[in-house]
């Protein structure tokens, strides 16, 4: 029996038309529906507009409407496909994951660098792609671009231009295509920890800190001033920071212990963090802040917004850091 796929729509390149002002978002699913059909093969489609829009216009507050959808008609299909812009896709699909934890389909994220109405698009083979992932039973949250899929928690756009835009950073690719076909890499898909139920809570005040030599410390005062509850700092290599004469971590030290969740990963886009090696790491930790390993940024920062919407209390929030959720992080 063939399957059932919907198709939602957030808008992004895969859904633009050149304006006067530039590329923007502009097709509705209805008007891409003949080149859908196309790469469909045997699924039955379903199509829902979400939203047009350029993917640097997502928010979370689109996040957990995105969720709600997805909730709500996941009894409905087989697997659902999200089309969305490239360029923020990896948070959304990172969110998505823990936002949809434990859902019982295939959710899988795919965008393109092309439009779809230009004749030498990426938007068809994404879309052949993601549609097929849909529909393989395998549930979580995906992503699929450039013929391979990734965990939607380890994805991360690394290239502007090219079509390979997408790594699965610090993890396998859970499938690749090839002249055999579509190979599912099974070991890379977590197993399902419970029954699924929707958790679109998410507290919006992270701060993302990128160290450089000379950064000055106060600049953490002025987040937490501004009412950031929490912060990602992307520290040097593997999750160093100064401690002479920018005191980052006494600073660390005093605003952990006034509430304020500090998650330490590095620069380096693959390998991770591990803070115990250095002097420069460990003095972090004794101060109280928690790892990132081998997280990727998006994944990160939308699971400190997730978290902190989950609790406020210190201890299960460093619970939580200690746990892999979905795939996001290997613990060592
Ligand atoms: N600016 C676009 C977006 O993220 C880029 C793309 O879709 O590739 O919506």
């Amino acid at each position: 029996m063939s399957k059932r796929v919907l198709i939602i729509n957030t808008g992004g390149t895969l859904a633009s038309v050149a304006r006067e002002r530039g590329l923007t978002p502009g097709l509705t699913t209805e008007s891409m529906l003949q080149e859908l059909h196309i790469v469909a093969g045997e699924a039955q489609l379903t199509t829902q507009e979400f939203s047009s829009l350029d993917s640097a216009n997502i928010f979370p507050e689109d996040w957990a409407r995105l969720a709600q959808a997805i909730s709500g008609q996941r009894r409905l299909f087989d697997g659902i496909v999200v089309i969305h812009g490239t360029d923020t896709l990896a948070y959304t699909s990172s969110m998505l994951s823990f936002m949809l934890r434990n859902i019982d389909i295939p959710v899988v994220i795919t965008g393109s660098q092309l439009s779809i109405s230009n004749p030498v698009a990426d938007a068809m083979e994404n879309l052949r792609c993601a549609i097929y992932m849909a529909q393989s039973g395998y549930p979580g949250v995906f992503v699929a671009f450039n013929r391979k899929v990734m965990l939607g928690c380890r994805a991360s756009k690394v290239r502007s231009l090219s079509f390979d835009a997408f790594d699965s950073i610090n993890c396998e690719n859970v499938a690749k295509i090839s002249s055999i076909g579509m190979k599912i890499n099974e070991r890379i898909i977590p197993k399902k920890n419970g029954i699924f139920s929707l958790q679109d809570r998410y507290c919006p005040d992270v701060a993302v800190l990128k160290l450089f030599p000379g950064i000055h410390r106060e600049v953490l005062r002025m987040y937490a001033e501004a009412g950031y509850r929490a912060f990602y700092i992307e520290a040097f290599g593997l999750g160093g920071m100064p401690f002479l004469r920018h005191d980052f971590i006494s600073e660390i030290r005093s605003m952990t212990e006034q509430g304020i969740t500090f998650l330490v990963g590095t620069q380096c886009r693959y390998e991770g963090s591990s803070l115990e090696i250095y002097e420069t790491g460990r003095r972090a930790l004794e101060a109280g802040a928690l790892q990132a390993y081998d997280m990727t940024a998006e994944a990160a920062v939308t699971k400190l917004m997730w978290v902190l919407g989950q609790t406020e209390d210190p201890g299960e929030i460093r619970e939580y850091f200690r746990l892999s959720l979905c795939g996001e992080v290997s613990i060592p």
